[in-house]
């Protein structure tokens, strides 16, 4: 009999879990590193005030960077992962180009019915791991293999005003969560996808700059506001 948990079309997150058996929205990020062998984030949204329908937000990772986007119910599982698909595919490969197990597979490629086994196989690798261990850092471990650290490699810099080298680089949009795999200095900061205006900061006279005229442009980004929306 055809499996047909991940073709049900569910109208949003709860009704996604029920269909396919699991407990937790973290269970379709595990599914989802499961099936590509890739860090994966999954961000779960409910219909409210502000989004007409419940979506999911999905960081596909990789090696130095983090794509996100929105994926509106309702959806199903292979919907969900035809989309992912398609950005894992332009992303390229993740970690070592040879995994130490098994073969290559490029999700795009697979078909629906082989797509499907893929996911029932991948699922009963997340139950496994469930009944094993709660330690995210252990799944991600077995599950996939992440690429060598590498060093942020941007030079500190000097303050322009005072010249010490005391600077804070102001990390804002992609990536938008810290890469897991380049280890980050102290002094460089994850503010998440608000843009400050600024990328640098002084940590001895407090001046705030940007490189390559970016806060001009946002100066002239919030003077095309509109008058209402400002300050916020
Ligand atoms: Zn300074």
């Amino acid at each position: 009999m055809e499996d047909t948990r991940f073709t049900t079309v569910a109208d949003d997150s709860e009704q996604l879990l029920n269909v396919v058996e699991i407990d937790h929205i973290d269970d379709v990020e595990t599914l989802l590193m499961a099936l590509f062998g890739r860090r994966f984030a999954v961000i779960d949204h409910l219909a409210d005030s502000t989004a007409e329908s419940a979506f999911l937000e999905v960081f596909i990772y990789a090696n130095d960077e983090a794509v996100g986007c929105t994926v509106d119910f309702p959806l199903s599982v292979v919907q969900l992962v035809r989309e992912c698909a398609d950005i894992a595919d332009d992303l390229g490969p993740y970690g070592d180009d040879v995994p130490a197990t098994g073969d290559v597979v490029r999700i795009a490629d697979l078909d629906d019915s082989a797509l499907i086994s893929a996911l029932h196989d991948a699922l009963g690798r997340v139950r496994i791991y469930n009944l094993l261990e709660d330690d995210d850092d252990v799944v991600v471990t077995e599950l996939i293999q992440e690429p060598e650290h590498v060093p942020y490699d941007v030079p500190r810099g000097t303050c322009r005003s005072c010249g010490s080298g005391d600077v804070t680089h102001i990390l804002a949009g992609m990536p938008v969560y810290p890469c897991p795999v380049v280890d980050y200095p102290e002094w460089a900061h994850h503010v998440g996808c608000s843009y400050p205006g600024y990328v640098r900061e002084c940590e001895s006279c407090g001046e705030q700059w940007s490189l390559n005229g970016d806060d001009q442009r946002f100066e002239q980004f919030l003077a095309e506001l509109p008058a209402d929306t400002e300050g916020q």
